[in-house]
């Protein structure tokens, strides 16, 4: 299932890319993944944050302080997100290929934001 992985990653990333940095503004994001890419949470999107290449820099050399950063975004969620990290869990890619594409097609449309999506990842 190596290909859905791909798909769903991939998926992810383009409905973060259409926002813009969360620091300054700039629309050319690389999203930034805040716990690496364990399958858990690879495409969870409360825990990719649309960043500038200036500023995902920043963040992976630790320069702002990358646990402080990972407070200021996800709050409360932290904590359970880092269990989910350490957690093997076993990921329906196909599950959340339709999930993300459901998301993606919907924020395009203007009728979903990326705050609230969010809240529907569990
Ligand atoms: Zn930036």
């Amino acid at each position: 299932m190596k290909k859905l992985r791909a798909k769903a990653e991939k998926l992810a990333n383009s409905i973060i890319k259409l926002y813009p940095c969360v620091k300054c503004g700039n629309p050319n994001v690389d999203p930034a993944h805040l716990y690496q890419h364990a399958a858990a949470t690879v495409t969870d999107l409360r825990c990719i944050v649309p960043l500038c290449r200036k500023h995902h820099n920043e963040l992976d050399q630790g320069k702002d302080g990358k646990y402080k950063f990972r407070e200021l975004i996800l709050g409360d969620l932290e904590f359970e997100m880092l269990l989910r990290t350490n957690t093997p869990t076993k990921v329906d890619w196909s599950e959340r290929v339709e999930f993300l594409k459901d998301v993606h097609d919907r924020i395009k449309e203007g009728e979903l934001t990326l705050e609230e999506a969010r809240s529907y990842e569990t």
